[in-house]
């Protein structure tokens, strides 16, 4: 008998597979493609997680399931290797973060194997290596002389920790997401891409896409497409009389209840606007606001404060001066900066005005309802009253017309207004792709001819951000200096660099075309891959980078560079893993934290003890405290797998249970078990297990293409709970083990060649199944002697009459009246009735 030991299984197969080069995707045009793609991972130095696994093995076996069935199948795995950790490390110890991206890679790299992935590792590609950030800077490009890229100076969200700019998606409720620090707002010279002028087609495509319904639903929402109007305000008396003050509403049939508007403080007409005595207060005010985050302004603030200015605009419908005041809920950079108030019917404005005793004027009545006024705003539909010429209709008309006679007059027009701002594309830190353009004090600002890409970073002893807010590579003048690209003369190089996001937007093309030194890939090679069939990976990536991804593919249609106008057709996200064993142990530590406390158990003490400091560990690192070494270790790189995709629903938050990898474990012991135990001589030869094995078949089939890994694998455990209780055929153990090889494939590779195959599993044909046979699981057959009534068997409803003749003359009660005599005919009737004739 021999022993499962995957510590020298699994080591053997990967050798042999990278031996075989079995891995590698050749492109065959006799085949349908499917490119499956993960996440390709930030490669810290903490290394790779349970989490990272339960991404890879799905689409490892999806991958493996599908070239079992002849597809031409592309599964390939790379580094987003710039970022603040390496830099951040970098500052604090002096070592370069490329030397420490390096041994973070080869760490990763090295696990990756160990688990078995089927990546083809001549496709990898690192968004730090110079030969691919070349291309990123090629792309930059492109966008720069499309117009799409354009210089600013920006209240940008400021971690003085950092020393840096945030985008607004890496402030979290105020705070820096990367160190937690207060972030405040500072003007600086950045670089913005226009992803706004994408806004509609980014929300329109949503519809063609095989998504998740919450991640299409949180794309639409930071798009936030809102259809109105914008109405123009005119300045009314002081220094700057009769200038516009356009403003973006959906209702502008509320125009006639609009009694005062409000600025951000940093609007330009707000110093015209003041009056000298209400100079003090405002002022005062702006340099409260510029100490807060755009979340602190608004998300996050309680009460709605604001100044009045003293300054009065002209309402264009009725004439009326109305006051204009500054809050610090008004953000400059959402629209214009200004919004009409409608106390009646805004839940904000009415909250505003109550507190500042500005009029509230109904101009909305609900139909059949009670309205919520004067108690509250009533923000429903209804009916005009109190609006001219609107009185008496209902909202969508009253909508049109105003904004017909607005238009008319030429103070308003029909207008959309987005949520989705331009993408704040500079960082001031090194560790990122350099932009490649240069600033001529003659020519102005020029990109940087292709021949001389990539622009490389230059080597630099120090990380640390300069003060001032620009990056490192300011401070190098032998690098900033060059030549003017088109007069010759000197220049300046731009200092900063590209945010993270940069090199992940366009990852999935490099994979196609890694090694091409012309161009970021062939045109061809695109055709023949593209679209991505199946891309996995975090919920937390529902907005940046696949709505920045989205854009830079839409570009990249626009400028004939790619086929497709969406790049990741279908689109999946592992469930969270929650660490159990963390709540565990807290909770056992809290039992035992009591008697420590007493003092009277010394043993609990140091139990109590153990506990804790390992409480501590995992509230600290959380899952990064499950390291798969130490699960392959245990138990091996197959257990794992199963137990990544046994553990629960694919897509929902499950808790990682170290008992249940043990049943995991238990369930490929018995399976190593009954292969190594199988002999064909005592194998039951009336097929019994003929409709299970089908059914089984047609299961997991159906499972895996719902990607309902968790079902799939209880289907594997019933048909080997059948096949231990009641003998396995020979076919039963051949489709067990092709079935079983996508979630253990170094195990089914030594289970295929103990049951004397030869080759890989990965090269075998996916089994199929008979739909016929998989209907119904077992008949009854009566059997008669010379006519007579004298048992009955159960047999599978597709048995042959070979294997229900043997089975009926091997039925015990049948065999007494067989005694002595000799068997002449043997009549059956399928599925019903064998009849044995002997005399
Ligand atoms: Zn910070
Ligand atoms: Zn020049």
């Amino acid at each position: 008998m021999t022993e499962y030991k995957p510590g020298d299984i699994e080591p053997k197969w990967q050798a042999r597979w990278r031996e075989a080069k079995l891995h590698k995707t050749v492109y065959d045009p006799a085949k349908p493609k499917y490119y499956a793609l993960d996440m390709f991972p930030y490669p810290s130095g903490s290394g790779l997680h349970v989490g990272h696994c339960e991404g890879y093995t799905a689409t490892d076996i999806i991958t493996r399931w599908k070239r079992m069935q002849g597809y031409n199948v592309l599964h390939p795995m790379g580094w987003d290797a710039f970022g603040l950790p390496a830099e951040n490390y970098a500052i604090k110890t002096g070592i370069h973060p490329r030397i420490t991206t390096e041994k973070s890679i080869a760490n990763f790299r090295r696990q990756i194997d160990s688990v078995g992935f089927c990546y083809d590792w001549d496709r990898e590609v690192n968004t730090t290596d110079p030969l691919y950030y070349k291309w990123t800077q090629w792309i930059f490009i492109r966008l720069f002389k499309k117009g799409l890229a354009y210089e600013g100076v920006m209240p940008i969200n400021w971690c003085p920790s950092c020393k840096t700019g945030l985008a607004n998606e890496e402030v979290k409720a105020g705070l820096c997401d990367r160190c937690g620090t207060q972030v405040e707002r500072k003007a600086l010279r950045q670089w913005l891409l226009r992803i706004t002028h994408y806004a509609d087609r980014l929300l329109e495509d949503l519809k063609d896409l095989d998504w998740p319904q919450s991640t299409m639903l949180m794309q639409k929402n930071w798009i936030g497409r809102s259809q109105g109007a914008e109405v123009v305000f005119k300045v009314s008396g002081g220094p700057s009389d009769g200038a516009e003050l356009p403003v973006f509403t959906t209702r502008p049939d509320t125009l006639y209840g609009a009694t005062h508007m409000v600025l951000s403080p940093e609007h330009a007409l707000v110093d015209a606007l003041t009056t000298p005595e209400q100079k003090p207060a405002v002022q005062a005010y702006q340099a409260a606001a510029r100490r807060k985050s755009d979340l602190e302004r608004t998300e996050l603030a309680k009460e709605k404060t604001g100044v009045f200015t003293g300054g009065y605009a002209v309402n264009p419908v009725n004439g009326n001066r109305t006051p204009v005041w500054i809050a610090d809920y008004v953000l400059s950079t959402y629209g214009t900066g200004a919004i009409m108030a409608v106390p009646a019917h805004d839940e904000r404005d009415f909250e505003f005005a109550t507190v500042y005793g500005i009029p509230i004027v109904e101009v909305v009545r609900p139909v059949g309802a009670d309205t919520s006024l004067p108690a509250a705003a009533y923000v429903g539909e209804g009916v005009n009253v109190n609006s001219g010429d609107l009185n008496g209709l209902p909202t969508a008309a009253a909508k049109e017309k105003v904004t017909a006679h607005l238009e008319a007059r030429g103070l308003g027009r029909s207008a959309v207004s987005y949520r989705l701002r331009d993408w704040l594309f500079s960082r001031q830190r090194y560790w990122g792709e350099p932009i490649p353009l240069v600033h001529c004090p003659r020519c102005g600002t020029l990109a940087v001819p292709e021949d001389q890409l990539p622009v490389r970073l230059p080597e630099v002893d120090k990380f640390e951000p300069s003060g001032t807010g620009e990056s490192p590579l300011a401070a190098i003048e032998s690098w900033v200096v060059t030549a003017c690209p088109h007069c010759g003369g000197p220049a300046r190089r731009e200092t900063n660099t590209m945010p993270q996001w940069a090199g992940s937007c366009w990852y999935y093309l490099r994979y196609l075309d890694a090694h091409n030194d012309k161009e970021p890939w062939a045109k061809a090679e695109e055709r023949r891959w593209m679209n991505i069939d199946l891309y996995v990976g975090g919920a937390e990536h529902g907005v940046l980078h696949l709505l920045y991804a989205r854009f830079w593919h839409k570009v990249l249609f626009d400028l004939g560079l790619v086929s497709t106008r969406e790049p990741f057709k279908k689109l999946r996200h592992q469930g969270t893993v929650l660490a159990r064993t963390f709540a565990d142990a807290s909770q056992k530590y809290h039992e035992f934290s009591e008697v420590e406390f007493r003092g009277e158990h010394a043993h609990l003490k140091s139990t109590g003890e153990k506990l804790k400091s390992e409480v501590e560990k995992m509230a600290k690192s959380k899952l990064n405290g499950i390291n798969p070494d130490d699960v392959i270790r245990q138990y091996g790189a197959d257990t794992l797998r199963l137990y990544e995709m046994f553990m629960g629903d694919f897509e929902s938050p499950k808790p990682w249970d170290p008992r249940a990898i043990e049943g995991c474990h238990r369930f490929l012991r018995r399976v190593f078990r009954l292969v190594d135990e199988f002999d064909q001589a005592k194998a039951p030869q009336n097929d019994p297990h003929l409709s299970l094995r089908h059914r089984t078949i047609k299961q997991v089939h159906a499972d895996l293409d719902r990607m309902q890994f968790n079902t799939a694998i209880a289907r594997l455990m019933e048909f080997l709970n059948e096949l231990s209780s009641r003998g396995a055929a020979a076919e039963d153990l051949r489709v067990l083990v092709l079935l079983l090889a996508p979630f253990a494939p170094h195990f089914c590779d030594e289970a295929w060649e103990m049951l004397g195959n030869k080759g890989f599993v990965l090269n075998q044909t996916w089994p199929a199944y008979d739909e016929a046979l998989t209907v119904d699981t077992t008949v009854t057959v009566v059997v008669q002697v010379n006519g007579k009534l004298r048992g009955e068997f159960s047999a599978a409803a597709g048995a042959t009459q070979d294997q229900l003749k043997e089975a009926a003359l091997s039925v015990e009660k049948v065999l007494p009246h067989l005694a002595g005599k000799t068997v002449r005919k043997v009549i059956v009737i399928p599925g019903k009735l064998v009849n044995i004739v002997a005399g």
